[in-house]
């Protein structure tokens, strides 16, 4: 059997998991990196995230939501912002998450749309005026 070293995953709430795996893979904000026993210790920014971990045929995932990964010989610790286990995700919840936060990226270019509309109108509006206050002093 393949060497194990302990994977904790913390969140504010809680300990989400403390388990001995022989390999895991998570998402730092340079890409995937993967850790095994004896890894040589090192810290890494963790984006929003897929992390994966083995243990003999079982692969489980977790999502995680940003942090800070520590590694040393012999554990590995995760400190996430938020994080759920594949299995414990409410799927419908991030659903309508996902459907809200949509709508908002499509109000705010909308929005910024308008904002440069109105900006070229307004220099328009303002040039005229200018010039015709010219006719004015004619
Ligand atoms: P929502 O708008 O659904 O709350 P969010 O992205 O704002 O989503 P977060 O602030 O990242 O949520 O998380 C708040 C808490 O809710 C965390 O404990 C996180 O683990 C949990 N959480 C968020 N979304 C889900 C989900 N779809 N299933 C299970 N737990 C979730």
């Amino acid at each position: 059997m393949a060497k194990e070293i302990l994977l904790e995953v913390v969140t504010p709430d809680k300990l989400l998991l403390s388990k001995e795996v022989e390999v895991l893979v998570a998402t730092s904000v340079d890409g995937e990196f993967g850790v095994l026993a004896g890894h040589v210790p090192f810290l890494a920014s963790l984006a929003v995230g897929e992390l994966r971990f083995k243990t003999g045929n079982e692969t489980e995932y977790a999502a995680i939501a940003g942090g800070f990964c520590e590694v040393t010989g012999e554990k590995v610790t995760i400190l996430a912002e938020a994080a759920e286990l594949a299995r414990e995700i409410d799927v419908d919840r991030a659903q309508r998450a996902r459907e809200r936060a949509e709508q908002r990226i499509q109000k705010a270019a909308t929005e910024q749309l308008e904002y440069v509309r109105a900006e070229a109108a307004l220099q328009r509006a303002m040039l005229r005026l200018k010039v015709a206050d010219r006719a004015a002093v004619i």
